[in-house]
């Protein structure tokens, strides 16, 4: 245990390092905030404002029976600081949380302010000694980057994302998909079949949908090994077929026949609420995606828990890493917050950055660090970073990461009752946060 008088270093004054200190503040422990802009700049980043938005300016839903609207009502409940700088800051945007970003970044420093944190302009470019939270994002700078890397192994940090979708398991449809691995070696996968006049089908959907843009600097760090489906496709009409899509190994249950090509969905989590979609790595719209993948045989009315994507992003392998905490396995007074610890998304950040300050509060206060509780957005959330999974991506807040429900009930129902108990759980859970 530490007894912690001088301030905590906070590295990053963006949405998860200015919610952290904000939360120490709040305990009445001192801190530095550390932001490299706007003299160091990212390549994303366009002002030297804390808390810049860095794209969009929705915080997305603010619906209660959303995992996204469930994720801001838990954080309401906790006190986070700079979801009630988002309210401020709110113009009309229908039932998401829309900011304008400029009002939005001044309200954050305000609030600094107003708790006398001072933003000291600097790089840092090796992890200090002593409490300290790492909040530098998904474009940390390259000599921190290399610092981390030393501390933590070389292979423990990604700089890219290449996400496929994930959907909720009691979507798929089962009389379609059969369970099965390639050679029969177990039934790991649920593999969707393709007749060739379905594969045809798909790959010219491919090749027609819209994509999202790519940013100049995420232009130079497209892959090979993890090329968009898109791409494969448009790199010729078999590629597929003979790439992620092959069906080599696997025959259909009721024929014994080899279908033309497949699908596989593997399993993302333990309990088995969220399958993956292998090699469907993707920049389509988020809208083509329901569009195009629902084409594929069984997932007629697949439930989209998170969109593909591809972008530059710097993020941990929170599984081998990290605590639940948020602290590190290697040092328990050196915590990572924000995207870099595997979340993805404005929001998840802000999470982030809320479970480290509340925690290295309480090591500052020689209190136990907290585990937040899992049947919660939060909870949930810190579970899939920390728990063990060789094809560790970041994560955003949907409903597969809260526990089944035992009865059965579906859609918008379901979702209210699952929100419903998360809530009743943070509120519980709110009475141990007293530092
Ligand atoms: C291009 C891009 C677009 C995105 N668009 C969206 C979107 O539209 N919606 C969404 O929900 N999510 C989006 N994200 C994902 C993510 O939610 C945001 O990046 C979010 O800002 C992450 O919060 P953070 O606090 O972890 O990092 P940031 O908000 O990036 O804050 C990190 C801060 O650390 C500073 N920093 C870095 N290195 C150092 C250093 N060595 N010393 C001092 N300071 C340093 C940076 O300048 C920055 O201010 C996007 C990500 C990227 C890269």
């Amino acid at each position: 245990m530490f007894n912690q008088m001088e301030p905590v270093k906070i590295i990053g004054a963006g949405l998860a390092g200015c919610e952290a200190a904000l939360q120490l503040a709040k305990n009445g422990i001192p801190v530095r905030l550390f932001e490299m802009r706007p003299e160091t700049k990212t390549a994303a980043h366009r002002t030297g404002d804390v808390a810049e938005l860095v794209c969009s300016n929705s915080l997305k839903s603010d619906q209660g029976e959303n995992a996204h609207g469930l994720l801001k009502a838990e954080l309401r409940c906790y006190g986070s600081a700079l979801l009630g700088c988002a309210r401020q800051a709110r113009i009309p945007g229908g039932k998401a949380l829309v900011v304008d970003r400029q009002r939005f970044s001044a309200e954050v420093q305000f609030t600094l302010d107003d708790a006398g944190i001072e933003v000291v302009r600097e790089e840092i470019r090796e992890i200090p000694d002593k409490l300290v939270i790492v909040a530098s994002g998904p474009l940390t700078s390259p000599e921190l980057a290399e610092s981390l890397t030393g501390l933590l192994g070389a292979k423990r940090l990604s700089f890219y994302d290449a996400i496929a979708p994930i959907i909720a398991a009691d979507s798929i449809d089962m009389n379609v998909v059969f369970a099965a691995s390639r050679y029969g070696v177990g039934r790991d996968y649920l593999n969707c079949p393709l007749t060739r006049k379905q594969y045809d089908r798909l790959v010219n959907e491919l090749l027609e949908a819209e994509l999202h843009p790519m940013k100049d600097f995420e232009k130079s760090s497209l892959f090979e090994p993890c090329l968009p489906v898109e791409e494969m496709a448009r790199r010729g009409r078999e590629t597929l077929a003979f790439g992620p899509m092959k069906p080599v190994g696997l025959t259909l249950p009721e024929t014994g026949k080899r279908p033309f090509a497949v699908v596989q969905l593997r399993r993302e989590n333990t309990e088995g609420t969220m399958f993956n979609l292998v090699g469907f790595q993707t920049r389509l719209k988020h809208g083509e995606q329901k569009r195009v993948f629902r084409m594929i045989p069984g997932l007629e009315h697949a439930e989209f828990l998170r969109y593909g994507s591809m972008h530059r992003n710097t993020y941990l392998d929170g599984p081998e890493l990290l605590l639940p905490t948020l602290q590190t396995k290697v040092r328990s007074d050196l915590f990572i917050a924000g995207q870099l610890a595997g979340v993805e998304g404005y929001v998840e950040s802000i999470a982030a950055g809320l479970v480290a300050g509340i925690n290295a509060a309480r090591i500052a206060k020689t209190q136990k660090p907290i585990e937040f509780p899992e049947p919660t957005m939060i909870g949930g959330l810190l579970k899939y970073i920390t728990t063990p999974n060789q094809n560790f991506q970041p994560m955003n807040a949907n409903f597969g990461l809260l526990p089944l429900l035992n009865k059965r009930v579906r859609g918008r129902a379901k979702r209210n009752l699952m929100a419903e108990m998360a809530l009743d759980a943070a509120r519980k859970f709110r009475r141990n946060l007293a530092v």
